[in-house]
């Protein structure tokens, strides 16, 4: 039949001028990645057509031999990837991969212990406008305030006061590695079912560049479109023992049909995670992460803890511009090719739409094969566009510079992308 452009040229002109957007600037979403050519390709066939309520070899509907072939394809890999004895690679999304783990495990006004959101945790961990928040008794620990870093005695205290069914590890904007064994010792002092959501390091993890969860949780849930680079979902590995209760939660719990063209993309991304060269990938996230952290706090910017372990920093604008919020610093360097976003810090004072904090990641960059000077000359381009984010002739010299660096480092060859 006749192409998309043919079909619907709006929407044909909008996917090619994010191609456009993407390969154009410099992305620095801590959450985002560019996936292979492989997984789009996966993503964009007729296994989306295709009902698949159940797992392999236990369906509700006929002519499921194919995408039962994909299906255990994806999660044997996910198995061998992580060393895992379950893996569940349905959920359709991180939140979603949430929502079935605390079916599994909890009722409806259990107390939960996760991380605040203010201090990195993620919404779904308890936010009180997520369902999590309204339909458990939560509790929530943040980092100390002198380091930045999660305490683990005044978590353990937490712990013991409140006496919560799940704690939960894991988070969307903390620097550093989590003591996952050290968790586990206090999920078992207080006979607490350990989850951790490993979303946004499950591609660190896999490399084995942060200590795994896998030993130490009941349950783990993941994205895999993060630093694992695959396919936009979500993901739960366990242990054997609750592999029935998770499959159970997610369908029929939690989801419907299954999105057979994203699990098969999944199978794509876990097999290149097994591959060697991704480990040196991960290295490199790493390495890329702490280069630009030493060009801006050679700049005299404040890093959230000092530094970082992992793939992202957080930046507390306050101490180096105290004027500057969140907001308006995301929208300067967004005008100059820069893309990062805004958000809270420990001891945040703005509100959630303003915010006194930048998140920066380097798993997207990396993936484009950029390294540590090219991290230094964005620290600068950074600190430049800050220190006078009015000035649209110093932005619009940053553009130009952005726009000659993203340009050596091309990306899907054009004519070859499924669209
Ligand atoms: N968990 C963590 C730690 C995350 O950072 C995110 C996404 O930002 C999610 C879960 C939710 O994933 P999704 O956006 O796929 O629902």
């Amino acid at each position: 039949g006749p192409s998309l452009a043919g079909v619907d040229p709006e929407v044909h002109d909008a996917i090619r001028a994010e191609e456009g957007r993407q390969l154009g600037g410099l992305e620095l979403i801590a959450s985002e990645n560019f996936t292979s050519r492989a997984v789009l390709e996966a993503m964009g066939t007729v296994l989306t057509n295709k009902y698949a309520e159940g797992l392999p070899g236990k369906r509700y509907y006929g002519g499921c031999e194919h995408v039962d072939v994909v299906e255990n394809l994806a999660r044997d890999r996910a198995r061998a990837l992580f060393g895992a004895d379950h893996a569940n690679v349905q959920p359709h999304s991180g939140a979603q991969a949430n929502m079935a783990a605390f079916l599994a495990f909890l009722e409806p006004g259990d107390r939960i212990l996760g991380m605040n959101l203010s201090h990195g945790g993620h919404l779904t961990h308890g936010s009180p406008v997520n369902v999590s928040g309204k339909w458990f008794d939560v509790s929530a620990y943040g980092v100390h305030p002198d380091t930045g870093r999660i305490d683990y005695d005044a978590v353990r205290e937490q712990a013991l006061a409140v006496r919560p069914k799940m704690i939960i590890a894991g988070a969307s904007a903390y620097t550093r590695t989590i003591d996952f064994e050290r968790f586990a010792a206090i999920a078992r002092e207080v006979d607490a079912v350990l989850m951790v959501d490993m979303a946004h390091i499950a591609g660190l993890v896999a490399a084995g560049v942060h200590p795994s969860p896998v030993p130490w949780a009941d349950v783990v849930t993941t994205t895999t479109h993060k630093t694992l680079r695959g396919p936009r979902g979500g993901m739960i590995l366990s242990p054997e023992r609750h592999a029935k209760a998770i499959d159970k939660a997610v369908f029929p719990g939690l989801q419907g049909g299954p999105l057979m063209h994203v699990i098969a993309a999944k199978a794509v991304a876990l097999r290149e995670a097994l591959a060697p060269d991704f480990a040196d990938y991960a290295q490199r996230v790493v390495a890329n992460a702490k280069a630009l952290g030493d060009a801006l706090l050679a700049r005299d910017f404040r890093l959230v803890s000092g530094g970082t372990d992992n793939h992202l920093l957080l930046v507390d604008l306050r101490p180096s511009h105290p004027e500057l919020t969140g907001t308006v610093a995301e929208q300067a360097l967004e005008a100059a090719g820069i893309t990062v976003n805004k958000n809270t810090v420990p001891g945040e004072t703005r509100s959630p739409f303003v915010t006194s904090g930048l998140r920066i990641g380097t798993p997207a960059l990396t993936t484009r094969g950029m390294g540590e000077a090219d991290m230094h000359r964005i620290g600068e381009w950074i600190a430049r566009v800050l220190s006078a984010p009015d000035d649209e002739r110093l932005v619009q010299r940053t553009r130009d510079e952005v726009a000659e660096l993203a340009a050596g480092y091309p990306l899907y060859q054009a004519a070859a992308l499924p669209v």
